[in-house]
């Protein structure tokens, strides 16, 4: 898994939703907190992350970001 979403902590800011370039966040308004309906689109451009004011959201790290960060 790309995301790593902790509905607990999600306040409803809904700024995943606006931010995601890929649509993989979608809001429910009953229970006030985002949904991670299309993880597989996921770009892992962290703007989610970025921008979670819950604090709710983790994005893995792309895989050539580890291999680079080894060569250092
Ligand atoms: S990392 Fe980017 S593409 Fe992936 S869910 Fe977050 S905002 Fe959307
Ligand atoms: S940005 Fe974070 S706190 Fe705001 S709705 Fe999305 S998951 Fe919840």
């Amino acid at each position: 898994m790309v995301i790593h979403f902790n509905a607990k902590r999600c306040i409803g800011c809904q700024f995943c939703v606006q931010v995601c370039p890929r649509g993989c966040f979608v809001f429910d308004t009953d229970n006030n907190k985002a949904e991670l309906a299309e993880p597989i689109l996921c770009l892992k451009c962290r703007a989610c992350e970025l921008n979670c004011e819950g604090n709710a959201l983790r994005i893995d790290k792309p895989i050539f970001q580890d291999f680079f960060a080894q060569l250092i």
